[in-house]
């Protein structure tokens, strides 16, 4: 069998998230399969994407989440500690009902960690570096725009077919999960760039949806394939229908990327899952795709069985690397043997439960329906497409986007020079103003700032009621013990607003330090201006990356010192300031 490049994901981080004891889903099946792969030495021959846990930048930030997911639900999702999950568990919001999503300790790190694996996966088909790309973290099909579903929070498929449609103009989504894949569906109901087609139990059944009438709507009428079977399928069943079906897709549809979640509670002895498909019926489905050598994006998703789901995910990994026929399925020693006891091998037997499927011919009337339907598909259906830059123009040049949430250490530091500046500046306007009676308006500022000493000033001065600033307020004064006879020595220090006659002399020892109150002000307005191009000393200018109003970074050419770069319109007017 001819050989693949294939990238796999991994974030040791993954396993140790819980969603709570007693629930099915358990992270820690990644930490299981992780461990599987590495012990039959299938690490080398792939491109492994390990995330290591300190460059946190390398997961998507909310606002790539926002690209599917609305703004307060991430924003809700953002929110989840260990102090409020409890209150935002069970119901206690709409974006989390019911038992199935609860807001366990991290939860916003795991789901960054699952869509980081997909969109990951998806780069590197995008960039060609690998023709099959593997995260079994991701394959969390329920997750809707809004709301967590089906143990699903946030749908890293959605995120990562998104991404590969900046490349590529057709995907085809498969779904072998016990349940139907109702997120992506949906996300992708009305267009005909994504092709889903999901097999899975429908009728009595969780999501509920996925009837074969389900077709898709508009545009994408006819891209929404669902194929419901019954419970206890067999492997031979379940390739009679999904190769037959899948085969019509490639053929018609000639997607330029296959995206299969292979949620393994599909596999007989599933907790939750009510098919009696064996490891190698499941894994026929991988083998199917591969032999296609279609770019292919293999990801997990449901699987309440941990020893099957470890099993499954490892001998698929070993499908997609072509050395499934050559490995030995006693298992290797590893870390967890224990947990495949008593039989130790990788395998997933099926049982001797009841076939619902065999009666009055179920399969093949679905079978054929689902085919019948497809006759009205057009032909490879395509879509404009224009030049589409590896990356946005800011990160080409290597501007990278910060966390738009956090203040970081430029900002910090921005501001600490800003009020350095202002202070420095009242104790100069001092210096002039001693002995000097209405001088104090003869300079204009060297620049303008938003809420500047000056301006603040003003504003503070003339509204006496101003509690917040006023702190040489009589009150004050009387509460603080301070008494107007008890002046400051050097009065003569008085800023120019005071010599203006337009107030009373400034008796606060505080006031005399800073200055003025319009200072004592400026230290205490800490927001720093949204955008601020600072040049400091002979050193090269600091560029603070100019944003659009969604976050995107924008550089609209070179900056230097006597031309500052400067954006207008955006948001507001810009600063430009130099300060030693
Ligand atoms: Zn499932």
């Amino acid at each position: 069998m001819s050989k693949r490049r294939v990238a796999y994901y991994y974030d040791p981080d993954i396993g140790s998230y819980s969603y709570g004891l007693g629930h099915p889903m358990k992270p820690f099946r990644m930490r299981l399969t992780h461990n599987l792969v590495s012990a039959y030495d299938m690490l080398p021959k792939m491109d492994v994407i390990v995330r290591i846990p300190i460059l946190a930048s390398r997961l998507p930030n909310p606002l790539q989440m926002t690209r599917f997911h609305s703004d307060e639900y991430v924003d809700f999702l953002h929110r989840v500690t260990p102090e409020t999950a409890q209150d935002m568990s069970g119901g206690g919001s709409r974006f989390l009902t019911g038992e199935d999503n609860p807001a366990f300790e991290g939860l916003f790190e795991f789901c960054s960690i699952s869509a980081g694996g997909s969109l990951a996966a998806a780069d590197r088909i995008n960039s060609g570096m690998a023709d099959i790309a593997i995260n079994w973290a991701g394959g969390l099909h329920h997750a809707k725009k809004g709301e967590a579903s089906g143990f699903c929070y946030v749908n890293d498929i959605v995120l990562g077919i998104l991404e590969l449609l900046r490349f590529h103009t057709r995907v085809l989504y498969i779904d072998i999960d016990c349940h139907h894949g109702d997120g992506v569906e949906e996300a992708f109901y009305t267009t005909d760039r994504v092709l889903t087609c999901s097999f899975h139990k429908q009728k009595d059944y969780f999501p509920g949806t996925g009837k074969v009438e389900d077709r898709g709507l508009g545009k994408g009428f006819g891209y929404s394939v669902n194929v419901p079977l019954l419970n206890g399928v067999t492997d031979d069943e379940y390739k009679s229908v999904f190769e037959p079906v899948i085969q019509y897709l490639l053929g018609w549809y000639q997607p330029d990327v296959v995206v299969l979640q292979c949620g393994a509670d599909s596999l007989s002895g599933d907790k939750l899952g009510c098919f009696n498909i064996s490891m190698n019926g499941h894994a026929d489905c991988v083998r199917f795709l591969r032999a296609t050598n279609i770019p292919l994006v293999l990801l997990g998703g449901g699987g309440y069985t941990t020893r099957n789901v470890s099993s499954v995910w490892t001998y698929e990994t070993a499908c997609a690397l072509g050395i499934d026929r050559d490995i030995d399925l006693n298992l290797p020693y590893n870390e967890y043997l224990e947990w495949y006891g008593p039989r130790y091998r990788l395998e997933v037997q099926p049982s001797n439960m009841t076939d619902d499927n065999n009666h009055r011919n179920y399969l093949e009337i679905t079978k054929q329906t689902v085919l019948e339907a497809l006759r009205d598909l057009p032909f490879a259906p395509s879509v404009g497409s224009h030049a589409v830059p590896r990356n946005t123009v800011a990160q080409e040049i290597g501007l990278t986007r910060d966390n738009d949430l956090e203040e970081d250490e430029l900002d910090v530091q921005i501001r600490r020079r800003v009020h350095e500046a202002l202070r420095s500046r009242e104790a100069a306007s001092y210096e002039e103003d001693e002995g000097e009676v209405d001088s104090s308006e003869s300079e204009e500022p060297p620049y303008t700032l938003a809420g500047s000493s000056r301006n603040m000033y003003q504003t503070t001065y003339q509204d006496e009621s101003d509690e917040d600033v006023d702190i040489s307020s009589d009150d004050d004064q009387e509460q603080s013990g301070f008494q107007h006879t008890n002046a400051p020595p050097n009065l003569s220090r008085r800023p120019s607003a005071i010599h203006r006659g337009r107030g009373r002399p400034f008796q606060h020892p505080q006031q005399q330090y800073h200055g003025t109150r319009a200072a004592v002000a400026a230290t205490r307005a800490p927001s720093p201006p949204k955008r601020l191009f600072f040049s400091h000393g002979a050193s090269a200018p600091v560029i603070r990356r100019p944003r659009l109003w969604d976050g995107t970074p924008i550089y609209d050419g070179p900056a230097n010192r006597s031309h500052p770069f400067r954006m207008s319109g955006v948001d507001g007017p810009d600063i430009v300031m130099a300060a030693g």
